[in-house]
């Protein structure tokens, strides 16, 4: 098929990866070559998630907005999901039945947790990702309980960083709420299922530190229990023990998008694109993949936000550089980095192996931090 000359850059999806990527491609001056496409104007940052159902952080603190973006760089940004490639075309499929050709692409469309692994949890629950689709009903839980009368039982599954950030947040918000609002005869019951452990892959210390946090904010944890159905009023456990639950949060292990194995390019069990340590695609050098949907098989590491922010400027550097006939050079993510885990209570858990600390400067420093990564996509 003949080659459209327009063609350009496309970065599908306004993931961390591609955001970077976006501000790094139009430094380098080939912002008007790049077209991002994306279902949304606004683009969360998953890192301040929990600060803002903790009521620390706007809505608008916490998102980027992607045409605003677009627009100070010379992109073009595309409203609409991407279903797939034509990748001998050289096009991008989308939902709305339209094609954008590109002379190369890059996928970062994150991962979401695998509601199928649960039955009912795709009826009953509501996933962590999108975030897009858990605020709206974060608001319309916290405006139930202000209503309504006796206790709220709140379920998270998943013992993970995101679990435990997700239980303290909520606990702390509707907690206050309900202060705030003279709640008497009302409250709030928020557990925690964690089917592995508590953040198992922090150090010891910072583990302990988590359950010490959630103790002291009255969230109950239920450790090395699994979670094998979910309904309209409990959660059920292996064993047979049923939770009450007005609101299930699921943040459980998580799967790329299924139209990523549709692209007759090799992907991992989770549904996540192999790439090589230029980021490019086994078999299509001109298809690249970053962030949580992508599988590094030279350097395999766990999902995190800190790989895809790193990613961003070397996945610019490769994209240019293979649209100008370049040699793409390699990514080498570090093996360990700093976790900030917000407390909810101004405080935060920071970690890196095999140290960790908690106290109201780890949450200045992570404040500090994601404050910072914000402001890059403002001015
Ligand atoms: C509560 C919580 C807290 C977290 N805190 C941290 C933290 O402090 N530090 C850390 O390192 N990690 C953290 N994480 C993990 C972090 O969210 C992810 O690792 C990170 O978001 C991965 O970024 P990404 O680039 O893969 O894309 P994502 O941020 O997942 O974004 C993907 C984008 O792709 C878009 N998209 C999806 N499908 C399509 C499609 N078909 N077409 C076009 N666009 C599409 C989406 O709309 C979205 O904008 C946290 C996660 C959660 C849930």
């Amino acid at each position: 098929m003949a080659q459209d000359d327009a063609a350009g850059i496309v970065l599908i999806g306004g993931g961390h990866a591609h955001v970077l990527a976006l501000v790094d491609l139009a430094a380098a001056g080939l912002g008007p070559s790049v077209t991002l496409v994306s279902p949304q104007r606004l683009t969360p940052y998953s890192g301040m998630l929990p600060g803002h159902i903790a009521g620390l952080y706007r809505y608008d603190e916490i998102h980027i907005d992607l045409d605003a973006l677009c627009r100070r760089v010379g992109a073009t940004r595309r409203e609409a999901a991407a279903v797939g490639l034509d990748r001998s075309g050289r096009a991008v499929l989308l939902a709305d039945g339209g094609r954008v050709p590109y002379a190369v692409a890059s996928i970062d469309v994150g991962i979401e947790p695998d509601l199928s692994a649960i039955a009912g949890a795709a009826e009953h629950a509501v996933p962590v990702k999108p975030i897009a689709g858990l605020l709206p009903r974060l608001d319309a839980l916290r405006a139930t309980i202000l209503d309504g009368a006796g206790e709220t039982r709140i379920v998270v599954v998943g013992g993970g960083a995101a679990g435990v950030e997700l239980a303290l947040a909520l606990q702390a918000r509707l907690k206050a709420d309900l202060k705030a609002k003279g709640g008497a005869g009302r409250s709030v019951r928020t557990r925690l299922v964690a089917s592995s452990g508590l953040v198992p892959t922090l150090a010891p210390r910072a583990r302990r530190l988590a359950a010490d946090a959630l103790a002291h904010a009255g969230v109950e944890v239920l450790d090395g229990r699994r979670v094998v159905a979910i309904a309209a009023d409990h959660v059920e456990l292996e064993d047979g023990t049923r939770l009450p639950a007005d609101f299930a949060v699921v943040s459980t292990t998580a799967r790329a998008p299924a139209w990523l194995a549709t692209l007759g390019l090799p992907v991992r069990p989770d549904g996540a694109l192999v790439v090589g340590p230029t980021l490019q695609c086994e078999v299509d050098p001109l298809v690249f993949a970053a962030g949580d949907c992508a599988y590094m098989v030279h350097a395999p590491r766990e999902k995190a936000g800190v790989y895809a922010v790193r990613q961003g400027p070397v996945l610019a550097a490769n994209l240019a550089a293979v649209l100008r006939g370049e040699r793409p050079r390699p990514f080498m993510p570090q093996e360990n980095f700093l976790v900030l885990l917000s407390t909810a209570d101004g405080s935060a858990i920071a970690s890196r192996r095999p140290f960790a600390y908690a106290g109201r400067p780890a949450w200045w420093l992570k404040d500090w931090i994601d404050r910072r990564f914000m402001a890059r996509f403002r001015d």
